[in-house]
């Protein structure tokens, strides 16, 4: 089964859950949140990575300067000049349609290094996966799609925050979407919005609240949505500490283990 935890709003707990959950159900863990993937602060050990590419355009021979690239490219991405024409990587989707469509065959495709996935041992054990998106690409979605090649049936991914789409490119294989929320407006306007993106791609979902205790009221919001509370990380000092020393929650263990038996009933 594999478990896909989201938030909407970055900052609310998402990799703590998806850190503590993999730990205490033994499911391995992928951070596919490839712009700043923390999970490797809490799972250390021995790294090998394996780069990432994508093709991008490169003028050949044989261009008459026609400008059908600069049409069909829906990402500004080529500029035709007086005499040459301009491919920008780093905005370049990789949707292939000026190579495809240039009346003159003037354009071939090369790779371009974007990233990296890189595999954490513990001794031989592989204990995590995460990607690391090359400083100034701009899409996140090709490293992501590179670690779901080579991710195992089970397992617990820890997604980017936001709805766009790294979001849905992490969720989409998902065969649950665990939804992290603080007891704030801000934290409970992004997780709605993120429900409705997995409600959109018709994966089930609960809600999670870290900081449990605090005076807003996101439980009794979820209930008038219909949204499934499936665990509440209590608001304490003790687990913030450990938290910020990188450690486990071995003190609310049972919290992950009640959360992975509810999905497991539902999924
Ligand atoms: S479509 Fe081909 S021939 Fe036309 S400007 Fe672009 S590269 Fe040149
Ligand atoms: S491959 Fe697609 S996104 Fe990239 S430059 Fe060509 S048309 Fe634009």
């Amino acid at each position: 089964m594999r478990i896909a935890v989201a938030s909407g709003k970055g900052g609310t707990g998402k990799t703590t859950v998806a850190v503590n959950l993999s730990a205490f159900s033994g499911l391995p863990l992928y951070d596919c949140d490839v712009e700043e993937p923390n999970a490797r602060v809490f799972v250390k050990g021995e790294e090998k990575s394996k780069p990432v590419f994508r093709p991008v355009p490169e003028l050949g021979e044989g261009c008459d300067l026609c400008g059908v690239c600069k049409d069909v490219c829906q990402y500004n991405a080529v500029v035709v000049l007086k005499d040459t024409v301009v491919f920008f990587p780093e905005i370049c989707h990789s949707c292939g349609a000026c190579v495809y469509l240039c009346p003159k065959n003037a354009i071939r495709e090369v790779n371009r290094e974007v990233g990296k996935v890189i595999d954490v041992y513990k001794g031989k054990k592989k204990v995590l996966t995460y990607g690391l998106l090359n400083i100034g690409e701009v899409s996140p979605v090709p490293v992501i799609k590179a670690m779901k090649k080579e991710m195992e049936r089970d397992a617990v991914i820890d997604c980017p925050p936001g709805v766009s789409c790294p979001m849905v490119e992490s969720v989409r294989d998902a065969d649950f979407v665990i939804l992290v929320a603080e007891p704030t407006p801000f934290s409970f306007h992004d997780m709605k919005i993120a429900a409705e993106v997995v409600k959109e791609l018709g994966k089930p979902f609960g809600v999670v609240i870290n900081k449990y205790g605090l005076p807003y009221d996101v439980e009794g919001k979820c209930k008038e949505l219909g949204y499934e509370v499936v665990g509440r990380i209590p608001f304490s000092r003790e687990i913030a500490e450990m938290y910020s020393k990188g450690m486990l929650l071995e003190n609310v263990r049972d919290v992950f283990e009640e959360i992975y038996d509810r999905i497991r009933e539902v999924a």
